[in-house]
């Protein structure tokens, strides 16, 4: 089997010999496909690649740029069932769910069209006599994308289009779990007119990522994945001189008052906590209600709806969700549960041991509902990452918000009531980077920035969206004194605008 290969200046590259991974289909269990797994000769080769072409593209007038990302939204228009099923693929996510993140990677490309508005520098005629000031904001130049499995398309869909839109090239290294939407990404930017090895796709695992992390050839590195990982790659991009972003795990609670209609937050909770089988840096896991009658309501709501989730491979039009990513995750996830219960929470739905009839090799899991969870126990403290809402019931609203406030992750949350007095007082009060009001995934749309409080966060800036220009740039400003005519002497002492 020939295996995935990388992309590098334009072309697949694979050493011979190279080790190789299986990819795998979730819903089916079968191995699909072989990876190469690349190291630091690969992440040179592709520095090489972008260095290469680094001189011509940042110096490419930005609306010349923007037509790439014109043409790119257009293929991935066209394309974008191709997209949903890679996607589905080897993730096992619904087509549904994917076309959705194919419609998310879009906002991204749209706004990054917009790149001559957002790159328009200041300038302040006069500052002092004769003197002009500008300032401009100039591309990094080579910078990379480290990406988790979870949205395979999206997330690198997240950085690469505001990196090229702001003049860098990009080496892209994704989840070795879910590699072929990153090679079809190239293809599409290829199809765009995108100039060869301005983007560059690394695969591979921690030898890849740490090689890009020393190459002294990248200037900038984005990374979304698990918070530990995050951490370390902070760490060791900083340590090596690099702007770095981390954006690591989640623990999303969702606060029900007492006031909120109860048909709604269960179906939201059901969306929210379920879709994609969990596996969402912005899923909710956590329902707290306020007070035990919201509590009791609302458990009685849930439990019928997560025993009848509809369960499915992505080919299946009805399916609310898939299975999990690998065997190895589905059993840690199914090992989180009995922790909990061991440890005192009540298993109201149980997911663990389903089967799908005709998919016996599957990762499948079915829906869990856990309540009476404690904040001292492993499933609340620890990020799931699987199709397990816990239920921590809240005596007061104030025990709710601190519960939130007090804990490791802060990445998003969400209230449901009809009280805009306590809807106003929990946004601001509320330690967590992305904020829903009767919305229980708060997403920021492409033209506002993506990124969680806390340790679901590593380094100052937010991903896509303003923050994103700031991120992938760097600051100039050129102070001019015209005309040259004029000789007022040697000045020694500090400049003033007099
Ligand atoms: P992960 O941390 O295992 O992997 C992410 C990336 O890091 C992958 O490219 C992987 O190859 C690499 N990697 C893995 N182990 C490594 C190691 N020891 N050294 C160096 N690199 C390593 O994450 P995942 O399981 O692919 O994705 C799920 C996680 O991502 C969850 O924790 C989820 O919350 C998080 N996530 C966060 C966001 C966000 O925006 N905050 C978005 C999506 C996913």
């Amino acid at each position: 089997m020939t295996p995935i290969p990388h992309l590098i200046g334009g072309k697949p590259y694979v050493l011979e010999n190279a080790q190789t991974v299986p990819v795998f289909n979730p819903a089916t269990g079968e191995e699909t496909a072989r990876l190469a797994m690349g190291c630091s000769h690969e992440v040179d080769a592709a520095v090489k690649a972008a260095q290469e072409a680094l001189n011509d593209w940042s110096q490419m007038p930005p609306a010349r740029r923007a037509h790439v990302l014109f043409a790119l939204r257009d293929v991935m228009h066209k394309r974008r069932d191709d997209i949903a099923r890679t996607i589905s693929a080897e993730h096992g996510k619904t087509h549904d769910d994917a076309l959705g993140e194919v419609a998310r990677a879009l906002e991204v490309v749209e706004f990054a069209c917009g790149i001559p508005h957002l790159l328009k520098g200041d300038f302040s005629r006069h500052v002092a006599r004769d003197l002009d000031a500008c300032s401009e904001r100039q591309p990094l130049g080579v910078v990379a994308g480290i990406t988790p499995f979870n949205f395979p398309s999206m997330v690198p869909l997240w950085m690469i289009p505001m990196a090229l839109a702001c003049g860098n090239c990009f080496i892209l290294k994704p989840s070795e779990r879910d590699p072929s939407s990153a090679n079809l990404i190239h293809e599409l930017f290829e199809a765009a007119g995108l100039p060869k090895g301005v983007l560059n796709v690394v695969h591979g695992g921690k030898a890849a990522v740490d090689a890009i992390l020393d190459h002294p050839g990248i200037s900038a590195v984005s990374f979304v994945g698990s918070t530990p990982i995050a951490e370390y790659v902070y760490a060791r991009g900083c340590a090596a001189g690099k702007r770095v972003q981390a954006l690591g795990g989640a623990k999303n609670h969702m606060v029900i008052l007492p006031d909120a209609d109860l048909d709604q937050a269960a179906d939201a909770l059901m969306g929210a906590g379920f879709g994609s089988a969990g596996e969402r840096c912005m899923a909710i896991s956590v329902a707290v209600p306020v007070g035990e009658e919201t509590a009791n309501r609302l458990v009685e709501k849930l439990t019928p709806r997560v025993q009848s989730l509809k369960i499915g491979p992505s080919t299946d039009k009805d399916a609310e969700m898939g299975p999990l990513i690998t065997k190895a995750h589905r059993d840690k996830v199914a090992d989180l549960i009995s922790k909990g219960e061991a440890e005192g929470a009540r298993v109201v739905v149980d997911g663990r041991g389903y089967s799908l009839q005709g998919y016996e090799g599957g990762f499948w899991m079915g829906g869990t509902l856990l309540d009476g969870v404690t904040k001292d126990m492993t499933v609340y403290r620890e990020e799931i990452f699987g199709p397990v809402l816990s239920v921590l019931r809240a005596g007061s609203y104030d025990e709710a918000v601190g519960l939130i406030n007090d804990h490791q992750y802060g990445n998003g949350t969400a209230i449901f009531t009809r009280d805009g007095d306590a809807a106003r007082d929990f946004t601001r009060r509320i330690e967590v980077g992305m904020v829903g009001v009767n919305v229980p995934i708060p997403v920021p749309v492409g033209y506002h920035s993506f990124g969680g409080w806390k340790r679901s966060i590593f380094g100052a800036h937010g991903i896509y969206g303003p923050e994103a220009v700031h991120f992938y740039t760097r600051l100039k400003t050129v102070s001019a004194r015209w005309p040259t005519g004029i000789r007022a002497g040697a000045e020694f002492t500090f400049p003033s605008n007099g």
